[in-house]
């Protein structure tokens, strides 16, 4: 069965099997019901949200927060290390100012003042007295360069923990993938960042992720410059290297951190860096159009 839903400004997708029809819905309808309580946890749009909460108190004491952001925080601030920076949640201290949709960006002033504020390494997070503070006035945090992975293996959980053995759960660009299609692996297609509707691969999965991260999600033009949603920490600009990346590994939140770093890398540090993990493989596209592929996909693995 399938059932769908628009969620976190996204299209969240449930395909699965089941014996009995009631039982494939109520576990649909659980995974969607989930994916609205991350909604409500991580949102910046919410003002009540606990990220909402961090975002407006942190820098002056430190904020209480639940245990999975807390987790998921973290996950974050790791991934910056392993990025050296390419990844990073502060990059909303800036990336606030820009609204894809009223075709807003900041100026070079704007940028100018805020861009101190981007860096991980402002984040603290105190584990046992499980709260999050900011070393320094202006940061903003935001984690929509993993909640949809988090979201989708969240949703895989629930449905396993129902019994279920074959599905997909997705969200935008991230799906997390249970068990194969019923004796045939799922096939996955990377989209052609310029032309909509065509796939430039396709890739067979069976219990693993994929995630791709692309500038024709979120994006406006404006004489010729493609203004989109992923941002260079280092410039406060959109990441300009590629037109999207593509990570497949074990897990959801891992893929869908590492399609936002690699992207934000650009082909020859983010090829190195997926070549160098040994659980994860890329397809990127240049901004030429050009498709390059990691180690493992080229032998075939
Ligand atoms: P994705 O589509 O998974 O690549 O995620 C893009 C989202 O990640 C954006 O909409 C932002 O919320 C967030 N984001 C943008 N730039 C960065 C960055 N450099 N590090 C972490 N998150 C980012
Ligand atoms: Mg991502």
């Amino acid at each position: 069965m399938r059932s769908e839903a628009a969620i976190m400004g996204t299209n969240i997708n449930v395909e699965l099997w089941h014996e009995d029809e009631e039982c494939g819905e109520e576990a649909a309808v659980a995974v969607i019901e989930e994916m609205h309580r991350i909604d409500h946890l991580m949102s910046t749009y919410k003002p009540e949200s606990e990220l909402s909460r961090i975002n407006r108190d942190a820098a002056i004491s430190p904020v209480a927060a639940g245990h999975e952001l807390v987790g998921l925080i973290q996950d974050a601030l790791a991934l910056s290390e392993l990025t050296e920076g390419a990844f990073d949640i502060t990059y909303a201290s800036v990336g606030y100012m820009y609204d894809y949709r009223q075709r807003r960006r900041p100026d070079v002033a704007e940028i100018d003042e805020k861009l101190p504020a981007v860096d991980y390494r402002h984040v603290v997070v105190d584990p046992q007295a499980g709260t999050i503070s900011f070393k320094a006035t202006g940061v903003r945090i935001d984690l929509g360069g993993i909640a949809k992975g988090y979201a989708v293996e969240q949703g895989v959980e629930i449905l396993r923990a129902r019994g279920v053995q074959h599905a997909i759960v997705t969200a935008g660009g991230d799906s997390r993938i249970l068990g194969d299609r019923r004796g045939r692996p799922w096939v996955v297609g990377v989209r052609d960042p310029r032309n909509r509707g065509k796939i430039v691969a396709r890739i067979p999965l069976v219990d693993e992720a994929i995630s791709t991260s692309g500038d024709y999600e979120r994006y406006f033009e404006e004489d010729g410059v493609r203004y989109h949603h992923i941002i260079n920490p280092s410039t406060g600009k959109s990441a300009g290297a590629v037109r999207s990346v593509t990570i497949v590994g074990p897990e959801a939140t891992r893929t869908d951190g590492l399609s936002t770093s690699v992207f934000v890398l650009g082909v020859h540090a983010g090829m190195e860096l997926v070549n160098r993990l040994p659980d994860v493989e890329a397809v990127i596209v240049d901004k030429d159009g050009q498709l390059f592929y990691s180690s493992g996909f080229e032998t075939g693995t």
